[in-house]
This record gives structure tokens, sequence and C-alpha cells, in this order.
């Protein structure tokens, strides 16, 4: 069962979208979505290959330009160029994770650290190898010879650099075996726990709904369904479609 939101106290929305559009050329990619995401909660956003998932992410981060609003902690983000988003806590794992190949792992993560003004950023490389030892081990080892799931490791420590209140993470499970998604969620998991707030975008739509509070379902750029993400594992609609039956 799951727990009526409590009126008195309801967790402070993180990130507010309303009424998205995003375009490319004449082509609608998302037509009109309305999404919340609360302080401190996993909420993971599933949907089939072209439902517009990454297209919601570059369009929150600035890297698209759409129209409606998108709020982060109660402040539209209108006209706010992407720096300035980073700046203010808002960290995107892209999809194809984005990294310098023929860079060392250590260089990988000192980038992440570039947009920030905020020095010293030796504390937080401590605490990205404490977080993530295999990359501590492999510090000195070329970004483009790591295997699948460090990749990712290290694209999700390159963005923890810049210090994110709200990670918004594409796919990170695209890719890799079974036993590698669950090491990922775990960290994803993980990041929660120390206080950040995560919007999953998946097509692992089992795997992400086991870790989120939230969930809501793209379908050819609309929100088809939306709810806790424990009612939504139940749902027959979207076990016919997403769960494998
Ligand atoms: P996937 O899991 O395959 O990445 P997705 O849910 O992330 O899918 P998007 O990549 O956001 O979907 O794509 C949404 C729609 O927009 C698709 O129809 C796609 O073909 C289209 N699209 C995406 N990028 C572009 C682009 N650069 N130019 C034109 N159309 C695009």
């Amino acid at each position: 069962m799951s727990r009526p939101p409590a009126a008195a106290s309801p967790a402070a929305a993180m990130l507010e979208v309303r009424d998205l559009h995003t375009r490319y050329g004449r082509v609608e990619a998302l037509s009109g979505i309305d999404l919340r995401v609360p302080e401190g909660q996993i909420v993971s956003v599933i949907g089939a290959n072209g439902a517009g998932k990454s297209t919601l992410l570059n369009s929150i981060m600035g890297v698209l330009p759409s129209s409606g609003e998108v709020l982060y902690r109660g402040e539209s983000l209108r006209g706010v160029p992407l720096e300035a988003r980073v700046a203010q806590g808002i960290g995107l794992v892209p999809e194809r994770r984005d990294l310098f190949s023929s860079m060392t792992v250590a260089d990988n993560l000192h980038l992440g650290a570039y947009s920030r003004r905020r020095l010293p950023w030796k504390a937080d490389l401590d605490e990205v190898y404490a977080r993530f030892p295999r990359l501590l081990e492999r510090r000195k080892q070329l970004a483009g010879t790591l295997s699948g799931g460090e990749q990712q490791m290290l694209a999700i420590g390159r963005a923890l650099m810049g210090r994110p209140k709200l990670l918004l993470l594409d796919e990170p499970s695209l890719g890799l075996a079974p036993l590698i998604v669950r090491d990922i969620l775990k960290i994803v998991q993980g990041l929660q726990q120390s206080g950040v707030t995560v919007l999953l975008v998946e097509q692992n739509a089992r795997a992400s709904l086991a870790i989120s509070d939230y969930a809501y379902v793209l379908e050819t750029g609309q929100v088809g369904l939306s709810g806790p993400a424990g009612e939504l594992a139940r749902d027959e609609r979207l076990s016919a479609s997403y769960l494998g039956g």
C-alpha cells in the first residue's frame, strides 16, 4: 500500500516541470510534460526507445531549447545558461556517458570540477574515490579501456565532482550485464542516501521501479501513466508493455 502524501509537510519540490514542449524542427518530441521531483527522492521516467526520455533530460538541463516552465528549488530556470545550472547544483550524466576516452580516469574526474567556481576540489575527489574504490585503483588508466560498468561509475563520479543536489541520470544501465545493472542501481540508491535527489531515466523499467519513490511512463512525448513506483510495478497496463508481461 502506498502512503498518501502527508498533507501537513509534503517534501518540497527540487524540480518541477510544467507543460514542457521540445521540438526538433517540425517534429514535436515532447508535448506538454508535467512532472515533479520531491527533494530527497528518486523519481524515474521509463519509456520505450524514442519516447523522449533523453530529450526530457536535455531540456531540463538547458542543452535543448524548450517552452513551458522548469522550476529548480522553486525558481524558474528560464534564460539560465547551462553552466549556471551546473553551478546551482544540477548534474547530468548523459546516455552515452561522454567520457574523454583517451584521457585518464583521474583527468576525467578533474574535468568534472572544472565548471565549479568553488575550490579546492581535492576533498570531493577523495569522496568520489571512497565511493568508487575501483576508480581509485584505475585512476591512471585511460577511460576508454574501462569496462562498461566502470565507465558508468566514472560518468557518475565526474558529475559528483560538480557537487550536484539534483542528478539527472540518462539510462545508466544501458548496455550493462544484469549483475552490473544491479551494482549501478545500488550506487544510485547510495546517492539518494547521501542526500542527492535523482531523476532517473531508464528503459529497464523493473529495475528502476525497484529503487524509485515515484515514476512517470513516457509514451511518444507525453506522460501516459504516473504514480508511486510500487503501485506502477503492479500495474497491469505497465506489465504488458514494459515489465515482460
Ligand atoms: P532512446 O532510449 O532511444 O534514447 P528516448 O526515449 O531517450 O529514446 P529521445 O532520444 O529523446 O528518446 O527521442 C525522442 C524523439 O525525438 C524520437 O522520435 C527521436 O527520433 C527524436 N529525436 C531525438 N533527437 C533528435 C534530433 N537530434 N533530431 C531530430 N529528431 C530527434
